[in-house]
C-alpha cells in the first residue's frame, strides 16, 4: 500500500488527502504557547471578554464531555479575541474534596493499607502528590485540544490565593447573616464520614424485611404495634404517632407505651403525617434517625435520641448491651432479642427503596447533625432579578424557564 507514503507528504504538489494533526497540532500549538498568543492583555479602550473555565475535577482525566465543552468555550474565545476585545480564557481545575480524597483511599487499599494507617500528614501528601499527577494530566489534555487559555493564570480551586477567598466569602455572608449553623437531618456516609446532597444519595430497590413490634402501654394490658425495616433505630424512639382520624385510636386509654429493651415511658401523639393505611397505623418516631420523624419531633416537641454515631456504630445512648455494635449486627441482636421478649408480633419480607453513597455504595444513614446552612432566599432573589432586568442573558431564552423553576421555591 501506497497510502503511508502519500498521507505523510507535505509538498504542494501532493497534498495529503486527511488532515494530519500529528504533524501540525502539537507543532503550532508549541509556537501559540512560545510567543504567548493567548497572554490576556488590557486596553482601556476595548470591551473586555472573559470565560472562567468550568474546572475539571481532578479526580481523573477529561473524557469526551469535556473535549466538546472546552471546544465549545475555545471557539467563542477565540471569536471574540479576533475581533480585537480583551480576551481572558481563565484555566484552572478542581480540587473535588472527598471524590479526590475517595481516589487516593483506592489507591492506598490497592497497597495493602489506609488513611488511618498511614496517617494525616502522609494522607495529604499523597493527596498533593495525586493532584501533581492528574492535574498536569488534565493540562495536557487541554492544550492537545488547542485551548486557548492564558496558562499564566492558571489557578486550583485550593491554592493560596483561592482559599483565601473562599474564607473571605465564608466570614461575609457569615456576618450577614447568611450562612447559620442549625441542627438538621442529613443523609451521612459512615465510611466517607461526610454529609450527602440529596443527589449524591442513590435510591435502590432492596429486598428487606418490615418488623412488626409491640411496643406495650404503660400501663394495663394491651399494646400497639409499630413496622420498621430498621429496627435497631428503635433504641432512639422518643414517641409513637398514629393519626388524629384513625378510629382506631380515638379512645385510646392510654398516652404513652414502655420503649421495648430500653424499657422507657414514651408519650403516643396524633399527627396527620401518619399514614393510616401503613401497616398498623402506629408509626414509631425516632427524630434523630429519620428526616420526617424529625419534623414530627419538631410539631411536638419531642426530645432527640441519638444512638448512632458517626462510623454507624450504636452509641452509649443505644444501651450497654449495643454498644459499639455496628448498626446491622445491631439489627439482628435487636431481633433476636425483641423474639425472646415476646414482642415480635411478625417479620414480613419488604421490598423498599434503601439510600446509598454513590461515591462509595455505603448504606446512608439518616443523622442529625449540626450543619452548616446557606439562607437561599435573598440570594435567589438577586439572581432572579438579573436575569429579569436584562443584567444576565440565558441562551437560548426557553431555558430561562428552567432557571426560574429552580430559583422560585426558595
Ligand atoms: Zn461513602
Amino acid at each position: 500500500m501506497k497510502q503511508d507514503n502519500e498521507t505523510t507528504t507535505s509538498t504542494p504538489q501532493d497534498l495529503a488527502k486527511a488532515y494530519e494533526f500529528k504533524s501540525v497540532e502539537q507543532k503550532w500549538y508549541r509556537v501559540w504557547e512560545e510567543q504567548k498568543k493567548f497572554k490576556a492583555t488590557l486596553d482601556e479602550d476595548k470591551p473586555s471578554f472573559c470565560i472562567v473555565i468550568p474546572p475539571p475535577n481532578v479526580t481523573g482525566v477529561l473524557h469526551v464531555g469535556h473535549a466538546l465543552n472546552n471546544t465549545l468555550q475555545d471557539i467563542l474565545v477565540r471569536f471574540r479575541r479576533m475581533q480585537g476585545m480583551n480576551t481572558l480564557w481563565l484555566p484552572g481545575t478542581d480540587h473535588a474534596g472527598i471524590a479526590t480524597q475517595n481516589v487516593v483511599e483506592r489507591q492506598l487499599a490497592q497497597d495493602g493499607t489506609s488513611r488511618h494507617e498511614i496517617g494525616r500528614k502522609e494522607f495529604i501528601e499523597r493527596v498533593w502528590k495525586w493532584r501533581e499527577e492528574s492535574g498536569g494530566q488534565i493540562i495536557n489534555q487541554l492544550k492537545r485540544l488547542g485551548a486557548s487559555c492564558d496558562w499564566d493564570r492558571e489557578r486550583f480551586t485550593m491554592d493560596k490565593g483561592l482559599s483565601r477567598a473562599v474564607r473571605e466569602v465564608f466570614a461575609r455572608l457569615y456576618d450577614e447573616g447568611l450562612i447559620y449553623k442549625g441542627d438538621y437531618i442529613i443523609n451521612w456516609c459512615p465510611r466517607c464520614h461526610t454529609a450527602l446532597a440529596d443527589l449524591e444519595v442513590e435510591h435502590e430497590p432492596t429486598d428487606g424485611k418490615l418488623y412488626n413490634i409491640r411496643y406495650p402501654f404503660s400501663s394495663g394490658n394491651g399494646y400497639l404495634v409499630v413496622a420498621t425495616t430498621r429496627p435497631e433505630t428503635m433504641l432512639g424512639d422518643t414517641a409513637v404517632a398514629v393519626h388524629p382520624d384513625d378510629e382506631r385510636f380515638n379512645n385510646l386509654a392510654e398516652k404513652s407505651v414502655i420503649l421495648p429493651i430500653l424499657n422507657i415511658k414514651i408519650p403516643i401523639v396524633f399527627d396527620s403525617y401518619v399514614e393510616r393505611e401503613f401497616g398498623t397505623g402506629a408509626l414509631k418516631v425516632t427524630p434523630a434517625h429519620d428526616v420526617n420523624d424529625f419534623e414530627i419531633g419538631r410539631r411536638h416537641d419531642l426530645p432527640s435520641r441519638k444512638v448512632i454515631d458517626d462510623n454507624g456504630c450504636m452509641n452509649d445512648e443505644a444501651g450497654e448491651a449495643y454498644l459499639g455494635l455496628d448498626r446491622f449486627e445491631c439489627r439482628k441482636r435487636i431481633v433476636e432479642d425483641l423474639k425472646e421478649l415476646g414482642l415480635l408480633e411478625g417479620v414480613e419480607d419488604y421490598q423498599h427503596g434503601v439510600g446509598h453513597c454513590y461515591r462509595c455504595h455505603t448504606v446512608v444513614e439518616p443523622y442529625l447533625s449540626k450543619q452548616w446552612f446557606v439562607k437561599v432566599k435573598p440570594l435567589a432573589e438577586k439572581a432572579i432579578s438579573a436575569v429579569k432586568n436584562g443584567e444576565i442573558r440565558i441562551h437560548p431564552k426557553s431555558w430561562e424557564t428552567t432557571y426560574y423553576d429552580r430559583l422560585y421555591p426558595c
